[in-house]
């Protein structure tokens, strides 16, 4: 028999098995209506049920607080670099955009924020190759600056902020595209909090935005309409036809997710998961984990072995035993493992023994 298939890939990644089978039982009939739910429309009582079930799951799940509004919106992660500055620069009068630069999607973000601010990157991990968050203190960030944006865990690189920084009044802006729901956050210390779903939530090509109310109304009078999320809570996330089956899939995923115990019971698991792989690394010099251990990712894992060649080795002796999609990303290589909330143990564990193993067989 082949061997069962554990997905590490970064995103689209893995969706817990049951979600899957929720979505294959329901596909020809939706809640009995004889249709699926990608052929119903986005303004029927059935569909804004669903909708409005994932935003009530949402905050049951996070303990968001009643003065933050949940969109879902269109162009994944990426489009809201742009909508981001688009919806808050005008804020103020300085136009002013702050950034951290941890990595490369934090870089794309604040090179996007170019056109519609004035941006100014404040701190940088680049001079030793994203290993690392860098350090900020308050007295460093400008009060007169309409956000300070961070990206919360650099999925290519396997970094996160274990403590978020003190920003004063200057609204903290988190990208969480790659750590969602995988540990217990305090929403109240941001002003935005936003996800590209692929990774912890469901199909990729939307966004999931969670924003403190009084950051709504500031948009800039050429923000186009579907990028403005004061027009988007106002229409409850309907203003066009949304990506219906995406927030149908991030409804089942929060569902399952409750059923786990919650954020408080995955995120122990997440612990054990990552520190599982971590240890292995630790205890060889066969395997160089790439962030420093301080700022270590529990999502993503990322390392490098001796050589390319024994790397590719590695990712296709991985490959032939089902531990699919271990490729580092292009501009770092090696080996990452992307281990989301659904990736159970058994397949973090498989990985972990299959690099004993390998390592015993290619020292
Ligand atoms: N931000 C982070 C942290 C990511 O990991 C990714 C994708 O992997 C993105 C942004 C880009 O997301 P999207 O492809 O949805 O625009």
């Amino acid at each position: 028999m082949a061997d069962k298939v554990y997905n590490f890939g970064a995103g689209p990644a893995m969706l817990p098995e049951p979600v899957m089978q929720k979505i294959q039982q329901e596909w020809l009939n939706f809640q009995g209506m004889g249709v699926s739910i990608i052929e119903i429309s986005h303004r029927s009582k059935e569909f804004v049920a669903v909708l409005n079930e994932a935003q009530s799951l949402f905050r049951e799940l996070t303990g968001l607080p009643d003065n933050y509004r949940i969109l879902f919106v269109h162009g994944g992660a990426r489009m809201q670099f742009s909508a981001l500055p688009m919806n808050l620069a005008e804020r103020v009068p300085s136009r002013k955009s702050l950034y951290v630069e941890s990595g490369n999607f934090a870089n794309l973000a604040a090179e996007e924020a170019k056109a519609f601010s004035h941006m100014e990157i404040i701190a940088s991990s680049a001079a030793t190759n994203f290993d690392r968050i860098p350090k900020i203190t308050l007295e460093e960030i400008n009060q007169d600056a309409a956000y300070l944006h961070i990206t919360s865990n650099n999925t290519i690189y396997g970094t996160r902020w274990n403590q978020f920084p003190q920003t004063g009044d200057v609204p903290l802006i988190a990208d969480m595209t790659s750590e969602l729901l995988s540990r217990q956050i305090d929403y109240n210390q941001f002003g935005v909090v936003y996800a590209g779903l692929q990774k912890n939530l469901g199909p990729s090509g939307m966004a999931m935005v969670i924003i403190r109310e009084d950051l709504l109304g500031h948009a800039s009078r050429q923000t186009p309409t579907l990028l403005n999320y004061t027009q988007c809570d106002k229409d409850n996330s309907l203003t066009n036809t949304t990506n219906t089956f995406a927030i149908y899939v991030i409804k089942l995923v929060l569902e399952w997710l409750k059923e786990q115990g919650g954020v408080k019971a995955i995120e122990k698991l997440n612990k054990q998961k990552s520190a599982r792989l971590y240890q292995v690394i630790d205890n060889t010099d066969f395997y160089h984990g790439i962030a420093q251990p301080e700022f270590r990712s529990i999502m993503n894992v990322s390392f490098k072995l001796a050589t390319e060649e024994l790397e590719n080795k590695f990712l296709q002796a991985a490959g032939a035993i089902g531990l699919y999609a271990l490729k580092g990303h292009r501009k770092v290589g090696g080996v990452r493992a992307s281990i989301y909330n659904p990736m159970p143990m058994a397949g973090v564990e498989k990985l972990a023994n299959f690099m004993t193993e390998f390592e015993r067989q290619n020292r």
